[in-house]
């Protein structure tokens, strides 16, 4: 059973030597009623949240990786034996699992896919956690009405591309920020969004926000935080919301940076709400109704990045930090 460790705990920014592909030969065996699920893992989902699970004394209530064990992280498994009456052998599911080749996991948690008319993969991304995000994330908390203006930073990714053809299938304004200008034609030729620009090159986040939003930001979907919550606050509209997502760029930080312009959030009288996505998984069976159709005529689009091979996971993980990732980074552990 091949298996992506954690070394130890990590502190700055991951490297590929924090983990070590093992190969055990540890016979996983099911117990009668156990309640869990001997799984074949296909797919997993690198996700930004697994290095504040590398971090010792995680406080976030995300729970925490154990040094000495193997990586845990969102996956797409197939069922080889159940222990769990809802469950049979053949069954694809989604949910937490572990990043090695086969798993024991609780069955509670996990969720059957029942659509198979779409990439698997895609229940590590539009159609799994991510999806779910971006759409508790903008109609939950954002609460978008036709004709505003919304923001997105990390636009490109696997969040980001949805918030934006959502925001665009809203009647709203939508202009994203990324890294490069591979992802800055993306967002503006494949996602639709009505304007991007690579943040990188922008010595004045201010000054490019003022461009693009001359009557101001109703609202900012936040996935990067620093310097550009920042540059936002100074550009946000009266009665505007900022759905905080996410804050990738403290992530690898061992003192995090601050924000000076919190004072905004008064004068605008701006709602800004920090989520995580589990307390919005009642919604998903809507949230299915709402984007299967819009995959099967096209409307929503999905970019993947998908690297092959347990041994990949480390680097497609790190990646994550520094930008390689094209779309959702997935990695191939089997194919079916
Ligand atoms: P992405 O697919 O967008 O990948 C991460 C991207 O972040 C990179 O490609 C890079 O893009 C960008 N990035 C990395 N470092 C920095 C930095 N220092 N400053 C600015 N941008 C940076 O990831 P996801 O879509 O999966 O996640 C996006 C955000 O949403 C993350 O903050 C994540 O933690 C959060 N999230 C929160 C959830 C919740 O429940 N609250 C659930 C899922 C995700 P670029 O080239 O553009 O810099």
């Amino acid at each position: 059973n091949k298996q992506v460790i954690l070394k130890d705990y990590v502190s700055g920014f991951p490297k590929e030597s924090d983990m070590n592909i093992v190969d055990s030969t540890i016979t996983l065996k099911l117990p009668q009623d156990s309640n869990e699920l001997l799984l074949k893992n296909l797919y997993l989902s690198c996700d930004p949240y697994m290095r504040i699970l590398m971090t010792k004394d995680t406080t976030g209530g995300l729970g925490a990786h154990t040094p000495g064990s193997p990586l845990i992280g969102y996956g797409v498994s197939k069922v080889l034996e159940s222990g769990h009456q809802d469950y049979k052998k053949g069954d694809l599911v989604w949910g937490i699992t572990k990043w090695e080749e086969y798993s024991l996991i609780p069955a509670a948690g996990m969720f059957k896919i029942e659509h198979t008319d779409v990439p698997l993969s895609y229940y590590t991304g539009i159609l799994g956690m991510p999806g779910m995000t971006a759409y508790a994330g903008f109609f939950e908390l954002g609460c978008p009405k036709k004709g505003e203006n919304v923001f997105v930073s990390a636009a490109s990714g696997a969040v980001g591309q949805l918030v934006g053809q959502f925001a665009k299938l809203a009647g709203c304004y939508v202009v994203g920020s990324a890294g490069t200008k591979e992802k800055v034609d993306l967002l503006k030729n494949k996602f639709g969004y009505d304007e991007a620009f690579n943040y990188k090159e922008e010595h004045d986040l201010n000054a490019a926000l003022k461009r693009y939003f001359p009557e101001g930001i109703d609202i900012y979907f936040e996935n990067v935080g620093s310097k550009t919550l920042d540059a936002v606050l100074l550009n946000m509209r009266v009665h505007g919301r900022i759905p905080v997502c996410g804050m990738i760029s403290q992530y690898n930080l061992t003192q995090p940076e601050g924000v000076t312009n919190l004072a905004h959030l008064i004068y605008k009288r701006i709602h800004m709400q920090g989520f995580v996505v589990v307390d919005y998984y009642h919604l998903y069976t809507k949230f299915l109704e709402f984007v299967s159709p819009l995959i099967r005529e096209g409307k929503v689009v999905y970019v993947e990045d998908i690297a092959e091979g347990l041994e990949n996971g480390p680097a497609a993980l790190i990646g994550l930090y520094n930008g390689r990732n094209v779309g959702k980074q997935v990695v191939v552990v089997a194919h079916e």
